[in-house]
């Protein structure tokens, strides 16, 4: 073994280590989100709270410092000799330790005590409608994530934002998002436009209370139709919806069920599964490293939410499903065709709330927040000016008008946990899933012709072929290029939208 190989060797068994101690501190979350009791959570807290201290001790463990210096490895340039997977190991690895080493331990500290306090008095303010009350602890988490920015960032003068960014969508910068964005948002308004002077579906006979054991029966079979698998998985319920991977053989999902709600929950076995079957699909090669992930938040999304819309929400799904979901049902779909049942499923309708949105309207939340927040960030916009910015960026793209915080500025979660950067995300998903799409149905012709059987599997095999297997292996940018030969456009989305949406409208 020549003493490179020795080396790598070392890394990666103390990578292992690392990886191990994270699945098993997301086995304890997962417990905590489905089955634990109420009374443990105290105790639950500090046990989390040690996997979390002793995972990081394993993060920058100073071995990890002595092998890359070992092998005169600095992060700067590709070292010579390695495949992808291995040139990608010693780039992610590297990063992880640097990062993780150059945030000084008070400051994990107090960002762990102002995000605890922040979302107790986000709850607090959320529930009072009174965003004032929640004004300062965002104020100090704002302070504190400009701290860290600056902790972690590789030169003094990089931009805060997109250090932030960068944590969940690695090599992506807030100027080449705003100008995809600017498209996407110019697009879905004139879309908008056509689908005011459409023909808006019915929808009453989605609002009937739909029985929940037989929404979870159907659930379960469309899990299935899609390729997840459930020897190396599980489907559970949990308040908020969410995919965990606790070891390469265990990649579990949940889901909610609500009797008036019967489309949220489908939709949220769909997405989840999207989410698991990235997880599950990642090669053999990256079991137990740190390569063995999704490459990024918004490449994660894309694989749930091509499976919820794409796929889940178009006429051919529904003229594969509908005479089965109809005979769970009769008693609310007796009178409605397939045809009725595929519009109302992709009403749109302008709203309030961010997780309620279509897939027309979603794109509008995200370009909001990631604008205030990009602002809040900068100090261009003054944390009391939120509220007032927020209405008028919903009153300018979505023409509405919200009457509240609760229902406004105060909805979402992220911003108290510290989460600046994320949101995005959420957008970029969408515009990779119809990016991937196209180059699909290139490979694999019409994507309706592949849904007519019991299995997805051509779809599923292509997206573990294209995507799943290489985990990290490529960033986000390089392996949109790699499978659709360009960089990310928002063009694919606006005219998978404008064609699925004249049909459902009839504009
Ligand atoms: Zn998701």
């Amino acid at each position: 073994m020549g003493k490179a190989e020795e080396i790598i060797n070392q890394l990666k068994n103390l990578d292992a280590t690392v990886t191990r101690l994270g699945h098993i501190a997301a086995l304890l979350e997962w417990d905590q989100e489905t089955y634990m009791p109420e009374g443990a959570v105290e105790e639950r807290a500090s046990q989390s709270a040690l996997m979390v201290g002793l995972h990081h001790e394993k993060i920058v463990d100073a071995r990890w410092e002595n092998l890359f210096s070992e092998l005169g490895y600095d992060g700067s340039a590709n070292p010579e000799g390695f495949d992808d997977v291995g040139t990608a190991f010693l780039r992610e690895s590297y990063k992880r330790w640097k990062k993780q080493t150059r945030v000084p331990r008070n400051l994990v500290e107090n960002l762990a005590r102002e995000t605890s306090l922040a979302q107790a008095a986000w709850a607090g303010a959320r529930k009072a409608d009174k965003f004032s009350a929640f004004a300062p602890n965002l104020e100090s988490i704002i302070g504190l994530e400009k701290e860290y920015a600056a902790a972690i960032a590789d030169n003094s003068d990089a931009d805060a934002y997109d250090t932030l960014l960068d944590e969940y969508e690695p090599g992506a910068s807030a100027g080449e998002i705003s100008t995809v964005f600017d498209g996407l948002a110019e697009g879905l308004r004139i879309l908008m436009d056509k689908i005011r002077s459409g023909n808006a579906p019915e929808t009453g006979f989605l609002e009937k209370p739909y029985d929940i054991t037989r929404q979870d029966a159907f659930g379960q079979r469309i899990q299935n139709f899609m390729g997840y698998d459930i020897h190396r998985g599980r489907l559970d319920l949990s308040a908020h919806p969410f995919t965990t991977t606790l070891g390469p053989d265990d990649v579990r999902v949940t889901t909610r069920y609500d009797e008036k709600l019967v489309l949220s929950g489908l939709f949220s076995n769909i997405h989840e599964a999207g989410h698991g079957l990235y997880e599950q699909g990642i090669g053999q090669n990256l079991r137990n490293t740190l390569l063995a992930d999704g490459t990024s938040l918004g490449i994660h999304e894309s694989q749930s939410r091509f499976w919820e819309n794409t796929v889940g929400r178009s006429m051919a799904f529904w003229d594969r499903w509908f005479d089965d979901f109809k005979n769970l049902f009769p008693e609310n779909l007796a009178n409605v065709d397939v045809r009725s049942f595929y519009r109302a499923v992709n009403s749109v309708q302008p709203s309030l709330i961010r997780v309620e949105a279509d897939e027309v309207t979603y794109s509008f939340h995200i370009i909001i927040r990631f604008r205030l927040e990009q602002a809040l960030i900068s100090g261009d916009l003054k944390v009391a000016d939120l509220p007032g910015a927020w209405n008028d960026a919903y009153r300018d793209l979505l023409g509405i008008t919200s009457l509240n915080d609760a229902d406004g500025c105060l909805q979402d979660v992220h911003w108290s946990v510290g989460l600046f950067g994320y949101f995005p995300t959420y957008a970029l998903g969408n515009l990779y899933a119809a990016q991937f799409t196209r180059a699909m149905e290139k490979d694999l012709g019409p994507i309706p012709a592949l849904l007519g059987s019991d299995r997805a599997d051509a779809i599923l095999n292509w997206l573990r072929e294209n995507i799943h297997v290489h985990g990290r292996v490529y960033s986000p940018g390089d392996l949109c290029r790699r499978v659709t030969g360009e960089s990310l456009d928002s063009v694919y989305f606006l005219d998978y939208l404008n064609g699925k949406y004249a049909g459902v409208y009839g504009f």
